[in-house]
C-alpha cells in the first residue's frame, strides 16, 4: 500500500517511509492511496490479534504478519490490563473506555508502544538509526521516553518547559534511567519548544546528518494503532450495534483515528463526538465552517490546549473529495490570513461526516469531576471529564455511548484536589517513580543550542 500527502506534491511512499518520516516533505500528512477494507473485529479476537491485522492492512506486503504480531505482542505486554482497553458501564447504553492502562497512564501510551518497537524493527532491518524529537506539554514525552527507552537504534530527544509541566508529567519523562532518553528542559514555554522544534526540522542539513524524526500527533503509526481501540469495542459490544463515540481532543489524532476505522470498515456505523475545552476551534471548524487561528489559552486539561488541530488535515482531504489542490490552497490561505471559510465544496461533506465538536468550559470542566465522583465514586482525569460533560448532554439515540478516558486522574492530581477535594494516589504499578533520580538537562531556549547538543548526544 502507498500511502499520499494530503497537499500532493510529495511522493507517494509506503508504510515504513511514511512512519517513520512523520511529515511528508510538501509539508502536508500521509494518508492511504484508499481505503483498505478491513474485516471487523471478533468477540474471540484478542487485542494483539486485531491490531495484527489492523496495521497489516496498511502495512501491505511490507512487513511479514508474523512480524507485525512479534511488535504488537512486545508493545503491549506493558499494559496493567489484559484487555489492555478494556470498557466500563457507565449507565444504561452508556460505557466509557479505560485508555490508560499504559506505562504513563495515558492515552498516548497505546500508539507510542507500537511506534516504539515498530521504528526499533525497521531501523534494525535497514541498517539504520535514528534521532527522534518532539515537544511536549506532558503526555507526549512521558509515552515517547516510556516506549523509546532502550531502543537500540533510536535516540529520543524530548523539549519542555522547565518547571511548566505537572510533577507527575516530568517524573514519567525523566526517571527511565535510558542512556538513549534524552530530556531537554528549556527556559521558556510549550509553544517556544515546539517552534524549536519546527526550527530544527526546516534545517535540512541537520535533518539529515541527524536523521531526525518526529512522533507527534501527525504521524501514521499514531493513527493506526489507536484505530485498533475503535475496533476491539465494536467487537466487545457487538458485531453490528450502533456506536457513538465521545472524544475528549486537542490535535485530533484520537478523534481521527475513529473515523479512519469506520472508513476501512471495522465499525458497524460512524457518530463521533470530538469534546474540546475553551480552545474551541474544533467547534467552530464543525459549526461555521471556519478555520480560525487562536492562541492557546490554559485550562484545566493542559493536554488539549491546542488552537490548531493538526489531524484536521486529513479530514479536510477527505471532505474535499481527496483534492489536494483545495487543500493546499486552504492551508496556504490559512498561513496568511489566520481566518479561513471552508468552501461549500468540503462543508457540506463535512457535515455528514459522522464527526462533530461540543465544547466545555474550565468551570463545568472541574464541576463534572466532583459530579462523577459523587454519582459514580469514580476520580477522572479532567480530560476525560470533558468528554463525560458532552457526553451527558447528547440526544437520546439506539447507539451505545462510548466515551474514551484518556488519562489516569493520577496524572493531575492538583486538579482533582482542587475539583472534588480528592487526593488522586498513583496506582501501584508507578507509584515507585516519586523515589527515583530524575535526569534532565537544563538549557537556553535557541535552536542552536538544542542542535548542538543532539549533535554531541546522538550515538554514531
Ligand atoms: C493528547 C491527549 C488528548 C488529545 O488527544 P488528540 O489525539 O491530540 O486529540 C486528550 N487527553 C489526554 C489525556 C491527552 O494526553
Amino acid at each position: 500500500m502507498k500511502f499520499i500527502s494530503t497537499r500532493g506534491q510529495a511522493e507517494p511512499v509506503g508504510f515504513v517511509d511514511a512512519c517513520l518520516s512523520g511529515l511528508a516533505p510538501d509539508g502536508g500528512l500521509y494518508v492511504p492511496e484508499a481505503w483498505p477494507r478491513i474485516e471487523p473485529a471478533q468477540a474471540n479476537e484478542s487485542y494483539v490479534d486485531i491490531a495484527t491485522r489492523v496495521v497489516a492492512a496498511f502495512a501491505g506486503d511490507e512487513l511479514e504478519e508474523e512480524t507485525i504480531r512479534g511488535i504488537c505482542t512486545r508493545a503491549y505486554s506493558n499494559f496493567a490490563h489484559q484487555s489492555v482497553t478494556p470498557l466500563l458501564q457507565t449507565g444504561p447504553n452508556a460505557f466509557m473506555m479505560e485508555l490508560h492502562h499504559g506505562p504513563t497512564l495515558a492515552f498516548k501510551d497505546v500508539a507510542m508502544q507500537f511506534i516504539a518497537q515498530f521504528f526499533d524493527h525497521a531501523l534494525a532491518e535497514r541498517g539504520q538509526r535514528m534521532s527522534v524529537t518532539c515537544a511536549t506539554s506532558g503526555d507526549t514525552g512521558g509515552a515517547a521516553a516510556a516506549a523509546f527507552a532502550g531502543a537500540e537504534h533510536v535516540d529520543l530527544f524530548i523539549l519542555h518547559p522547565f518547571e511548566r509541566v505537572s510533577p507527575v508529567q516530568r517524573l514519567f519523562m525523566t526517571t527511565t534511567g535510558a542512556a538513549n532518553v534524552h530530556n531537554i528542559a528549556l527556559d521558556d514555554d510549550f509553544d517556544a519548544c515546539q517552534s524549536i522544534v519546527k526550527e530544527l526540522f526546516a534545517d535540512r542539513d541537520f535533518v539529515a546528518a541527524t536523521s531526525l524524526s518526529g512522533v507527534n500527533s501527525i504521524n501514521w503509526a499514531r493513527i493506526a494503532a489507536q484505530a485498533v481501540y475503535y475496533a476491539s469495542a465494536q467487537a466487545a459490544l457487538g458485531a453490528g450495534r450502533p456506536l457513538r463515540f465521545v472524544v475528549p481532543s486537542g490535535n485530533m489524532g484520537d478523534a481521527l483515528a475513529g473515523y479512519v476505522a469506520a472508513r476501512c470498515g471495522l465499525l458497524a456505523g460512524f457518530e463521533s463526538v470530538c469534546a474540546v475545552n475553551e480552545n474551541d476551534t474544533l467547534r467552530v471548524l464543525f459549526e461555521e465552517g471556519r478555520m480560525v487561528r487562536a492562541s492557546a489559552v490554559a485550562t484545566p486539561s493542559p493536554a488539549m490546549d491546542i488552537s490548531v488541530p493538526s489531524n484536521f488535515e486529513r479530514l479536510a482531504f477527505e471532505v474535499s473529495g481527496r483534492d489536494p489542490d483545495l487543500v493546499r490552497q486552504l492551508y496556504q490561505q490559512f498561513a496568511q490570513s489566520g481566518d479561513v471559510t471552508l468552501p461549500e465544496r468540503m462543508a457540506g461533506p463535512l457535515g455528514c461526516s459522522g464527526l462533530s465538536a461540543r465544547s466545555v468550559s474550565s468551570a463545568e470542566t472541574h464541576r463534572e469531576m466532583a459530579r462523577m465522583l459523587e454519582e459514580t465514586g469514580w476520580l477522572v482525569c479532567p480530560h476525560t471529564a470533558v468528554g463525560t460533560r458532552v457526553a451527558r448532554d447528547l440526544e437520546p439515540s439506539e447507539a451505545v455511548t462510548v466515551t474514551l478516558a484518556t488519562a489516569h486522574a493520577a496524572k493531575f492530581p492538583e486538579t482533582v484536589l482542587e475539583a472534588t477535594g480528592r487526593e488522586a494516589p498513583l496506582p501501584v504499578r508507578v507509584e515507585n517513580i516519586a523515589s527515583k533520580t530524575e535526569v534532565f538537562e537544563r538549557l537556553s531556549p535557541d535552536a542552536a543550542t538544542v542542535r548542538d547538543y543532539i549533535l554531541q548526544h546522538q550515538r554514531a
